[in-house]
């Protein structure tokens, strides 16, 4: 029996604050290796990366993915428990990556090696596991998909071990997830005296009634499994220190979390045709800046996600609403390889101070690891 728990606590003492490996991946490949795994380390432009597969290449297969670089600890002296030190008290494990998502990985580690070694199944398990999801991401699940790619290896399902339950074990897991996308606004327009303002173009009015239009009304009314896109102002700038100039150019950021009625490029012409507009009635030229972080998707509900929903609703006794909600995670990579949910632990201690996780949780979602495993390949 590998010990989930314990795994969570020997990667905690790795400090692998992205894009430091520090340990975890080597840790992770020596036991995968013993257990029969194939590795391939997968690094790319210095991020390191880890695929482990047990069985046959081009074998049926379930994947699990996941990440073992954490978020800075900030400062030390807040913590009750070194970070990194992985201490285990009151059925606690106490650090950096305790929830986000070192337990996540020892869980599904743990699972697919007393798995394969202790019911050996007709096909294939892989792990692709990265050490940047915290960053960029831009070297991290997107370099070991391309490779896969590349190599021919597949997963037919891929599970995303990321914290999926706000408060309970079993209550949430996600099938999908909102786009994001942050547009960076430039209003540019005359500098002037405040007053003689019809010798200025001034670009905060511009910029305000754009923007006022944008919040105006809602972009849309949600559709079967996603809520209402949501759109936030999340800054406005001008920097001008005198009261009585009228400023030549005046900045703010736009982002929007949208759902599958729109994507990155339906929302770029939208926002772009309407600052077209003001700029027309102002005189002042409004340019967007946009920054795609993901598009949304969703996992068709069907077969796979009702076995990973009637495992969880087994072993939790609560059956797991079907969510699409919460920020962007690296299913957004997977879903263009094979049908992904996520499911994970209770998220709510990730990237705070004393970030710990129950001993027992750990054991728990090994517990269902191994049972979706088992269902999947029976
Ligand atoms: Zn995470």
């Amino acid at each position: 029996m590998t010990d989930a728990a314990d795994l969570t606590a020997r990667l905690i003492r790795c400090p692998s604050v992205t894009p430091e490996e520090g340990g975890a991946l080597v840790l992770l490949g020596d036991m995968l290796a013993a257990a029969g795994f194939e590795l391939h380390r997968v690094d790319r432009n210095g991020t390191p990366n880890l695929f482990a597969r047990w069985g046959a290449k081009g074998a049926r297969s379930f994947g699990f993915n996941g990440h073992t670089d954490v978020v800075p600890p900030g400062d030390l002296g807040s913590w009750t428990h070194p970070p990194f030190s992985g201490h285990v008290e009151g059925g606690l494990i106490w650090g950096r990556g305790a929830t986000d998502m070192k337990s996540g990985v020892a869980a599904f580690a743990a699972a697919a090696i007393d798995f394969v070694t202790e019911t050996p199944p007709d096909g294939a398990v892989i792990l692709a596991i990265t050490g940047d999801e915290e960053g960029l991401g831009r070297d991290g699940t997107l370099a070991l998909l391309d490779w896969m790619e590349a190599e021919g290896e597949r997963m037919d399902v891929c599970i995303v071990g990321e914290p999926s339950n706000p408060e309970l074990m079993g209550e949430m897991m996600k099938i999908g997830r909102r786009g994001s996308i942050t547009f960076r606004i430039v209003a540019k327009g005359v500098q002037g005296h405040a007053a003689y303002p019809h010798r200025a173009k001034n670009p905060l009015h511009a910029l305000t009634r754009y923007l006022a239009a944008l919040i105006a009304a809602p972009l849309d009314e949600g559709t079967a499994h996603f809520d209402p896109s949501g759109l936030q102002i999340t800054s406005i700038d001008c920097g001008n220190p005198a009261s009585n100039v009228i400023p030549e150019r005046a900045t703010a950021v736009v982002n929007i979390r949208f759902n599958d009625l729109h994507d990155g490029d339906s929302l770029t012409r939208d926002l772009t045709a309407r600052a077209e507009a003001v700029s027309a009635e102002t005189g002042v030229g409004i340019t967007l800046t946009p920054e795609l972080s993901g598009d949304a998707f969703l996992t068709q509900p069907g077969p796979f996600v009702d076995l990973v929903r009637d495992v969880v609703a087994a072993e939790t006794g609560i059956v797991p609403v079907l969510s699409t909600s919460g920020g962007t995670s690296d299913a957004r990579f997977v879903k263009n390889h094979c049908p992904v949910v996520e499911f994970g632990l209770v998220g709510h201690f990730m990237h705070q101070v004393d970030e710990r996780v129950p001993v027992e949780q750990v054991h728990q979602l090994k517990r269902i690891y191994r049972r979706i495993l088992e269902r999947y390949f029976a």
